[in-house]
């Protein structure tokens, strides 16, 4: 240690002694964990359908779990719980970070609980993975409505794409309507692409905006305009209602230059505030009123039938993707193709079709 350059004298204040010897890193005594053995089949659908919220959760984590065990036995679940399901309310939430989806679905949440009934909240947030965690259909950002007994609340799925998330989530719906929640809200951020998926397993969309700027309407991706059937501003209180009403005028007009959507339903801009709860009521006034409006049509159950067809292409395409380079003699080739494509002595395009011949 005497020889030690930090012990020279130059460096007065430090002195480097003698490490000691470190502990094991592994504790010896400590038991080996026990895997917790999968239940089976019938007993997560018993427990589903009995509305048992542990079974339920564990269910979830099975379909969010990448491991092919666990995929197969989701698998096998949703198969027992599909016949149980389609009889909720599905409700999709988009509005940027901000405009107040918490808070407002812990009122929604807490109103549409009045009557009785279960709500349960999925969210889909393709961001979560990087940030480790998501941000939305937190417990935590709802307070009120975590500890209402009738209330399921469940983070977005992290693994994986966009498709990945939004399949998950539309899985977990099932196994949610199978349990007995009768009202289904999907949260997502309404940026990106995540405001697609949420409307292709939804019956009823909701945009949250706020109002302020005086130039709302050109931030605003037309097409999340077009996908939605209510817009509701939120914050019209204290000083902001004069704007969040200017803002309403401004969202009714801008819908007048889109064609009627398919569901004939004319999508209604309301004014709220979630934080002081004012408006709530209109606001599920008017998504119970769209609700008559396409069981009446037969909207409903045609946007369902879509949204069926949509996720088996949609399952089918994620599945040939997989299939496609999780095997391991085609990982080898596919390098190869690289590298020949890469030197210009094959096209990109016969390489791509070889590979698929293969
Ligand atoms: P999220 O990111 O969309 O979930 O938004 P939050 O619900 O977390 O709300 C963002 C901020 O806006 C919070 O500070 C809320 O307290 C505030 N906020 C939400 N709703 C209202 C409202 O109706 N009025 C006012 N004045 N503030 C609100």
């Amino acid at each position: 240690m005497e020889n030690h350059p930090e012990n020279n004298p130059e460096y007065s204040g430090l002195a480097v002694n003698a490490g000691v010897a470190q502990p094991p890193v592994v504790n010896p005594y400590l038991k080996p964990r026990r895997r917790v053995p999968l239940p089976s089949a019938s007993e997560l659908v018993d427990g589903i359908l009995k509305g048992d919220v542990t079974r339920l959760a564990r269910a979830v984590t099975l379909v969010e779990s990448v491991a092919p065990d666990h995929q197969a036995l989701a698998r096998e679940v949703i198969e027992k719980c599909l016949p149980h399901s389609g009889k909720s309310r599905r409700i999709g939430i988009t509005g940027v970070p901000g405009a107040g989806k918490s808070t407002s679905i812990d009122v929604f949440g807490l109103h549409v609980l009045r009557n009785g009934g279960k709500l349960a909240v999925l969210a889909i947030d393709p961001s979560s993975e990087r940030s480790k965690g998501s941000i939305l259909g937190d417990k935590t950002r709802m307070e009120k409505l975590s500890q209402h007994p009738s209330a399921f609340i469940r983070p977005s799925p992290s693994a994986g794409s966009l498709g990945g998330v939004a399949r998950k989530t539309r899985e977990t719906i099932i196994l949610c309507e199978a349990a007995g929640y009768d009202n289904i809200f999907v949260e997502t951020v309404g940026v990106g692409q995540s405001e697609t998926a949420v409307h292709s397993m939804v019956d009823f969309f909701l945009l949250i905006q706020l109002a302020g700027t005086g130039d709302e309407l050109q931030g605003i991706k037309r097409g999340i305009m077009e996908m939605a059937d209510g817009i509701v501003i939120n914050k019209a209180d204290g000083d902001n209602i004069d704007r969040a009403r200017l803002a309403q005028a401004q969202f009714r007009s801008a819908l007048h230059l889109f064609p009627t959507p398919p569901s004939g339903w004319t999508p209604e801009v309301l004014t709220y505030s979630g934080y002081f709860e004012l408006g709530i009521a209109e606001v599920w006034d008017m998504i119970d009123r769209y609700f008559d409006f396409v069981r009446e049509n037969g909207y409903f159950e045609r946007r369902r039938h879509e949204q069926a067809r949509y996720w088996m292409y949609e399952t089918i395409d994620a599945e040939l993707r997989r299939r496609f380079y999780d095997d391991p003699d085609r990982a080898a080739r596919i390098a190869d193709a690289e590298r020949l494509v890469l030197s210009n002595r094959l096209s990109p395009f016969a390489a791509a079709h070889n590979l698929l011949d293969y």
